[in-house]
């Protein structure tokens, strides 16, 4: 990441929490006869700093989900830490891959948890699913290289991305590929593309997301590593 990507990925990160301090504010309910201070109704005289502009950032490194609703129909058996409003307990959305790459937990621009890493069906989901019935973005879940393009009957239109250290992730049933093709760099959030629901079966709109450790094979490729629970990794510090 070069100085300038890195000042406006900080920068977005910054703008984004700052937007999220301000989204419980924003959604308050106008009966309410508490003080809501925002930029509108701000005491004259008070030194406020003015609400940060978005039009700077890229507008991809803001689109990760900063909290994670679980679909309705997901299980609670299997996704324990689940309240009963269906927001996941202490969702991190940025975790620690291997010790030492920052991911994006939920590399999407909406859409609820919908199935979680584990057994199912007697055999291991080797991701988490996010579904969402209207087509979102898919960004990628950090700095890397697209290693892997490709369809499958099994994955849909697929993608993989080393981000170095023995990490990659995999973006599984888009509908469409964006930009980013093998071998290309990609920033955290770059678009990847539009989640979907290709696949040689009938499958709901959704991203399947896997993050995978060891080393690429030859042959097997990313089917030679080892797929991790991303929702028990490590919360990555800010
Ligand atoms: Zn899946």
């Amino acid at each position: 990441m070069s100085g300038t990507e890195k000042f406006f990925f900080l920068g977005a990160v910054t703008l984004a929490a700052l937007m999220m301090s301000q989204a419980p504010q924003d959604s308050a309910a106008p009966a309410s006869n508490m003080a809501v201070i925002t930029p509108d109704n701000t005491p004259a005289g008070d030194d406020i700093t003015p609400a940060p502009t978005i039009l700077t950032i890229s507008p991809s490194n803001t689109g990760y989900l900063d909290r994670l609703s679980a679909c309705p129909g997901l299980s609670t058996a299997r996704a324990a830490d689940v309240g009963p409003d269906l927001q996941v307990v202490d969702f991190k959305p940025f975790v620690l891959a291997a010790g030492t790459v920052r991911l994006a937990s939920a590399p999407v621009g909406g859409g609820c948890f919908s199935s979680a890493f584990g057994m199912r069906n007697g055999r291991l989901h080797k991701g988490v699913d996010y579904y969402s019935d209207s087509p979102v973005p898919v960004y990628s879940a950090a700095a890397g290289r697209v290693r892997s393009r490709s369809y499958r009957s099994d994955y849909g239109n697929m993608l993989v991305i080393e981000h170095g250290n023995g990490v990659y992730t995999r973006y599984a049933h888009l509908e469409s590929f964006a930009g980013p093709d093998v071998g290309d760099l990609v920033s955290s959030g770059d678009l990847l593309g539009i989640m979907g629901n290709t696949a040689g079966y009938t499958i709901p709109r959704h991203l399947h997301f896997e993050v995978l450790t060891g080393t690429w094979k030859p042959r097997l490729g990313s089917f030679a590593l080892t797929p991790a629970d991303v929702m028990a990794l490590p919360a990555a510090e800010d």
